[in-house]
């Protein structure tokens, strides 16, 4: 495939000037129902998809494909690569907006990527709102110590896994984890250098389970952890080998100093008439009799 060179597709242009047209607006005619629909959703996918449409009424492309800008795990595409390509860096006043491909066999004309910077012009304050509205969800789900999923991410999600349990006699379990004698840690170290501890107990779980696993962070040094597909005995073994990663680990300080803390943890398995409720309560009174028979331990807890 040849790629044209990534061309810098900044907005607005410094000397952009709104011409007017012959009717005396300085819109296009047809520009104005374009954006119309074009700011009708806060769906990227789904904005693409309208302005793709949008382009193909103009040029003949096979395809294209969109990265969002980094960080923001967005990737879209539809129909196929081919040999040439215009390729364009998406700038809103030095937001970086992702790249945009459009992809089909024959060479670009000059005048046909005119056509189409002039229609990027369209898109990319509709694109700057799905990316910052996107952002702000994400964000709200996420909790900003440690990247983590954050307690309210946690029920709705515990509620979906009930639903395909129920659905297709799919398995999970739920580990509770607090961090053993935290409070020393906080009183010794001062409190920055617990919450240092607390994103290098994140860091350790995160190594520990699989991607499509469910991390939280539940409160202040508490964890939960949603394991999909995974029944109580096999729960059982991914908590005793995240005690012992954490047992095993030591945590450097920015204060130049070290510490090893230990968790407790406690593991619940999804049964039949859970609710997130019952379920986090059995992992919860789990933890409560690990820490009550000495902490460092994992304890489960049957229906
Ligand atoms: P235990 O072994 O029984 O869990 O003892 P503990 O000292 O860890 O007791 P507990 O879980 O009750 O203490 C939690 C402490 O965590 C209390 C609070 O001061 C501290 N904490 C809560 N949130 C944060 C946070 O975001 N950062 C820091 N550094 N400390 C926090
Ligand atoms: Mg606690
Ligand atoms: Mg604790």
């Amino acid at each position: 495939m040849r790629a044209e060179t990534m061309a810098i597709f900044r907005f607005p242009k410094s000397e952009d000037q709104n011409v007017p047209s012959e009717n005396g607006s300085i819109i296009a005619p047809g520009a104005f129902d374009a954006l119309l629909k074009l700011q009708a959703t806060l769906d990227v996918e789904e904005l693409l998809a309208h302005f793709i449409s949008l382009i193909t009424a103009e040029l003949s492309i096979d395809g294209y494909s969109y990265i969002g800008p980094q960080g923001s795990a967005i990737h879209c595409q539809g129909g196929h690569t081919n040999r040439h390509a215009l390729a364009y860096q998406l700038m809103v006043e030095a937001e970086q907006l992702g790249e945009l491909l459009v992809y089909r066999s024959r060479p670009f004309s000059e005048a046909e990527s005119m056509t189409l910077e002039d229609m990027l012009c369209l898109v990319v304050y509709p694109l700057r709102n799905c990316l910052r509205y996107q952002e702000a969800i994400r964000s709200s789900f996420t909790d900003p110590l440690t990247g983590l999923g954050n307690r309210s991410n946690m029920l709705p999600q515990i509620q979906r896994e009930i639903s395909l349990s129920n659905r297709e006699a799919r398995l999970a379990s739920l580990l509770m984890i607090d961090i053993d004698h935290f409070k020393n840690i906080n009183d010794t170290q001062g409190h920055l250098s617990g919450d240092q501890v607390i994103i290098c107990i994140a860091d350790i779980i995160r190594r520990t389970v699989r991607d499509f696993d469910l991390v939280y962070r539940y409160g202040g040094e508490e964890f939960a952890i949603l394991l999909v597909n995974t029944d109580g005995v096999r729960a059982h073994q991914v908590a005793e080998r995240l005690r012992k990663n954490v047992e095993g680990h030591t945590c450097r300080l920015n204060n130049g100093r070290s510490v090893s803390p230990t968790i407790s943890v406690g593991v619940s398995e999804l049964e039949r008439h859970d609710t997130p409720q019952t379920l986090i309560e059995r992992a919860d009174r789990a933890l409560y009799r690990a820490k009550s028979d000495g902490r460092n331990l994992v304890r489960q807890e049957k229906f």
